[in-house]
């Protein structure tokens, strides 16, 4: 049975004592972005494109990498280590995976700035809020397209899609997203920012011909947040 957001309202009333005095301590820190545990907030991010409700304790929207090197290293912290945080793009996965009781990390508002486009090498580097035709049409001057294909692609983020590795329509030819990111920013829990560089020349040669040639995605950071990435 699907669940009910209304039969939870006693739950939503009682926002948990925790999240509250995490979420203001994440104010007092400098975090820049918006905090909201209001009750429209959460009630819009309880859903996805899921059968799945679930109503979370606040929203944040991260302004920059930095607001999730804030978050991260709070949520590290051992009087805070209860706290869920959960990434949100688009919100278009259809299992329930940006669905939290948590704290939603919703980078799709303001970390959605194509930070360079590199037309000799065939190669972008984008915030990880990024929606994929956005990046399409701001390629498409320049003869150049971001090949995975997925139908929800005028929403779905490239942080969404490098989650879920996200392909379809063309995928046999051109490859999934995996095939297409070069290099990745990434915020873990802790503040810590691991970057990453997945394809070494080497290992790029041993791809069919098609794929060798694909251009590549950098998301800029969100946890295991991707913050920016190439492709
Ligand atoms: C009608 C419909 C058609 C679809 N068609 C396709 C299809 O053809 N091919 C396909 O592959 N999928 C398809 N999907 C599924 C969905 O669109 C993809 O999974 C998409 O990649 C999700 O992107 P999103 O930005 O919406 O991510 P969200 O749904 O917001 O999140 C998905 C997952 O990614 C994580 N995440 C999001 N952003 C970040 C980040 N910055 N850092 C770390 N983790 C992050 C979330 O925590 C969550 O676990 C379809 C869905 C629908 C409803």
């Amino acid at each position: 049975m699907i669940a009910s957001l209304d039969s939870d309202r006693v739950a939503f009333e009682s926002l948990s004592s925790d999240y509250v005095r995490f979420l203001e301590i994440l104010k007092a820190n400098g975090f820049e972005g918006e905090i909201c545990p209001d009750y429209a907030s959460r009630t819009v991010l309880a859903t996805d494109n899921s059968i799945y409700q679930r109503w979370p304790q606040a929203v944040v929207y991260p302004k920059h990498s930095e607001d999730l090197t804030r978050i991260t290293r709070m949520a590290a912290q051992v009087p805070n280590r209860n706290i869920v945080l959960t990434a949100r793009g688009g919100g278009t996965g259809t299992n329930g995976q940006s669905l939290t009781d948590g704290i939603v990390v919703d980078v799709s508002r303001h970390m959605n700035r194509i930070l360079e486009i590199d037309v000799a090498n065939r190669r972008v580097r984008v915030q990880a809020g990024v929606v994929k035709d956005q990046l399409n049409a701001a390629l498409k001057p320049h003869g150049l397209f971001f090949a995975p294909e997925l139908s929800t692609s005028n929403r779905a983020t490239i942080g969404g899609m490098i989650s879920t590795d996200a392909s379809g329509q063309g995928s046999c030819e051109y490859g999934k997203t995996r095939h297409h990111v070069l290099e990745l920013d990434t915020v873990l829990i802790g503040g810590e920012h691991l970057h990453i560089a997945a394809h070494s020349a080497a290992l790029r040669k041993t791809l069919p011909a098609s794929r060798q040639a694909s251009s590549g995605i950098f998301t800029a950071p969100p946890p295991g947040l991707l913050t920016s990435s190439e492709t």
